[in-house]
């Protein structure tokens, strides 16, 4: 049996390794790039955050986000590190769960996949860009531009559209789009989320510990608490990437309440700037010691303080001006980053037209797909990399499994 897997990144390699695991399959796995695994490359900043200890509990979104259920119980986060070492790759897990490869390099994934892809019944065809897909009697016909090739099974794991630079295209939900698939709409995630705030300006690169309350027309959206990146353009980390796929979409006014000292009360704060006052600090650095001192720097002047020289001439009434940017900062919210800078596409082809179980099609028998391309995202810490493995080997294990 022929089975032919278009994609040879996260889930495709994955389908792969699982497929061909039943010797009387011969796996033909195409990418439309020269190098297997382009995007895996590029991920966790280099290093391939690659599963998260917690992704069986969930983390996971979608029009039907309990569809990873069975792909993810089948491959849990414990079974994919030990399929990982079985292929030869030792990994670690940080306390938050993450996962990385032992020699921290996002290299080191792709290679151990690309050297275990070389097995006697796995072809690989690079270069190779599926652009029609027909269904016949007795399989599949994959046409490229100058060569057709022809299988008895298909997966489709071209993911998304998001990193676009890297990979990232329409192709898989136009692919499976002409055989009857439907697909949700697409839009960013993980990404960062650019803001009207004057003062962000001179804060590039400045990393805080925050409590972010995203506010819908004044009326409290979500929160949480963690690492707030301050980017050129508006804000990003892991507490905006959380809320990134749901913010400024469906109308209404959109802001962030910022508390850049989450651990401090206001009064403790209050206090802390009228003690000041017995000090020879000049007054720009009023928050220097507390607070990153650019952010410092940009938050008295947001409060309104000028034309004073030094910490000792500050009044009651600006101390509570620098409280409540400090600790209630309210920006304005304009959009997310485009495709180009997210990490990841929130909506995708309908799960309802699949079979949770095996990842088959259940309008084109012998159809599968796996990965990205489907309606799921994941949370930001290894979810998507887990659902990939999972699916991909879910797909690869059932469109293989009764070739004889
Ligand atoms: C910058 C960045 C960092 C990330 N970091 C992390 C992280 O640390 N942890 C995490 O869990 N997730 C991370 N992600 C998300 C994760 O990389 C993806 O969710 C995952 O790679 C999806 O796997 P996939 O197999 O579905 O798609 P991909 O890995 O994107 O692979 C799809 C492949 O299909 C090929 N293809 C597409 N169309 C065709 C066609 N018509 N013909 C032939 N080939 C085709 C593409 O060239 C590509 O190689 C990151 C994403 C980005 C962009």
């Amino acid at each position: 049996m022929v089975i032919g897997i278009i994609g040879a990144g996260a889930s495709g390699m994955a389908a792969a390794l699982a497929a061909s695991e039943n010797p009387n399959v011969n796996v033909i796995l195409m990418d439309r790039q020269n190098r297997v695994g382009r995007k895996l490359q590029a991920t966790g900043n280099g290093r391939c955050n690659l599963s998260n200890m917690n992704a069986s509990r969930g983390g996971y979104h979608g029009e039907q986000p309990d569809f990873v259920l069975p792909a993810i119980g089948a491959m849990n986060p414990d079974a994919t590190l030990k399929w990982f070492r079985d292929l030869g790759l030792y990994t670690v897990v940080e306390p938050s769960g993450k996962v990385y490869p032992y020699s921290d390099q996002a290299n080191s994934v792709v290679d151990v996949l690309r050297l275990n892809l070389n097995r006697p019944n796995i072809t690989l065809k690079l270069g190779f860009e599926a652009e029609k897909i027909q269904k016949n009697e007795c399989g599949f016909s994959v046409i490229g531009s100058d060569e057709t090739v022809s299988c008895d099974k298909l997966i489709i794991a071209c993911g998304g559209l998001a990193g676009s630079k890297l990979g990232g295209t329409m192709s898989g939900y136009k692919l499976l789009g002409k055989l009857g698939h439907k697909a949700t709409r697409l839009r960013p995630s993980l990404v960062q989320i650019k803001t009207g705030w004057g003062g962000i300006a001179g804060l590039k690169g400045v990393r805080a510990n925050c409590h972010v309350q995203i506010m819908r027309d004044s009326e409290l959206f979500s929160e949480s608490t963690g690492e707030l990146q301050l980017t050129e353009q508006g804000i990003s980390g892991p507490v905006v990437f959380e809320i990134s796929r749901d913010v400024c979409y469906g109308g209404g006014e959109w802001t962030a309440k910022l508390d850049f000292l989450p651990d401090w009360s206001r009064d403790n704060l209050y206090e802390a700037l009228l003690q000041r006052r017995n000090s020879n600090l000049p007054m720009e650095d009023l928050l220097t010691g507390i607070l990153h001192n650019r952010l410092g720097r940009v938050l008295c002047k947001t409060a309104g303080i000028k034309g004073k020289t030094y910490a000792k001439e500050l009044s009651n009434a600006e101390a509570e001006e620098v409280c409540r940017a400090v600790k209630s900062l309210e920006i304005a919210l304009t959009e997310p980053l485009g495709m180009d800078s997210a990490q990841v596409t929130a909506g995708g082809v309908l799960t309802e037209q699949f079979d949770a179980a095996t990842m088959e099609s259940r309008l084109v028998p012998g159809l599968y797909a796996c990965g990205e391309v489907l309606d799921i995202d994941g949370d930001c810490g290894g979810y998507n990399l887990q659902w990939a493995w999972s699916s991909g080997c879910l797909a690869g294990y059932n469109a293989g499994k009764d070739a004889k």
